[in-house]
């Protein structure tokens, strides 16, 4: 199990398409944690959904009197049919029934949330103005440079989903990685090429990584995070520490 970033909610809303043009039948909004708003959202039963956007890792259904935003928290899954986008388990009478936190139901087909942990927030759409630019964005440098504070360790700049949305702990450290920054350095101290690397390893990883499965397949994948994992570039040992307070891998050796 992996955290959704970017990536994952890019599949998801790929494979929530799907339902486009689809009209609601029902919606199990009996989940009060993660479901909020359940009674406005009951009144969209009868309206079809005209698209499915993303912004970062947020996900927006549109239908066509009002849409839904889903946030999917540590654990998060889409379903559509039965199917996810990034797990081959098939869903139907399985164990993991008992993890579906809402569902549209369709005349034809559902989409459900699965979520084990329910950190999962379904409602309807809140103004999204605070979050930066979607780290998929094309000329995302320049949209972000007015964003970028002055202070703050580089790591903790591009988890901000106020500077640049979408990015979380794997893609992060994937990207200092193959930039050869150091996630520690303040950013008071990177020179604008510097800070332009970043900005060219976020453009190179992210499709790199959807085409490869998700933001876990990485040079510095899944499996490298565990103690005394080697630098896939170089073979020295990984360092690890808590930096903006999620768990951090860099090499001491390639990364200043
Ligand atoms: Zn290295």
């Amino acid at each position: 199990m992996w955290v959704p970033e970017i990536l994952e909610v890019e599949m998801y809303r790929r494979a929530a398409e799907l339902v486009i043009g689809r009209r609601v039948r029902s919606f199990q909004t009996n989940d009060a944690i993660v479901v909020k708003d359940g009674l406005q959202i009951q009144s969209l039963v009868g309206s079809r959904v005209d698209v499915v956007s993303r912004l970062g890792k947020l996900m927006t259904i549109h239908f066509d009197d009002g849409s839904i935003d889903l946030h999917f928290g540590m654990a998060g899954r889409v379903i559509v049919d039965g199917r996810s986008p990034i797990d081959e388990l098939v869903y139907g009478a399985s164990s993991n029934d008992r993890w579906i936190r809402f569902q549209i139901d369709f005349e034809d087909g559902f989409l459900a949330i699965t979520d084990p942990r329910r950190f999962s927030r379904v409602g309807m759409s809140r103004t999204t103005s605070g979050l930066g630019p979607d780290a998929f964005s094309h000329g995302l440098f320049d949209q972000v440079q007015p964003r970028l504070p002055s202070k703050g360790s580089i790591k903790g700049v591009l988890l901000n989903q106020n500077v640049v949305a979408g990015l979380g702990n794997m893609l992060v450290d994937e990207i200092l990685s193959r930039s050869a920054i150091d996630p520690r350095r303040d950013i008071s101290t990177l020179t604008g090429p510097r800070i332009r690397t970043i900005f060219k390893a976020i453009d190179e990883v992210l499709p790199e990584l959807l085409e490869r499965g998700g933001s876990h397949m990485g040079d510095l994948a899944a499996e490298l995070r565990v103690p005394g994992s080697r630098c896939p570039y170089d073979g020295r040992e990984l360092s690890r520490g808590t930096i903006a307070g999620r768990t951090t891998y860099w090499c001491p050796r390639h990364q200043k």
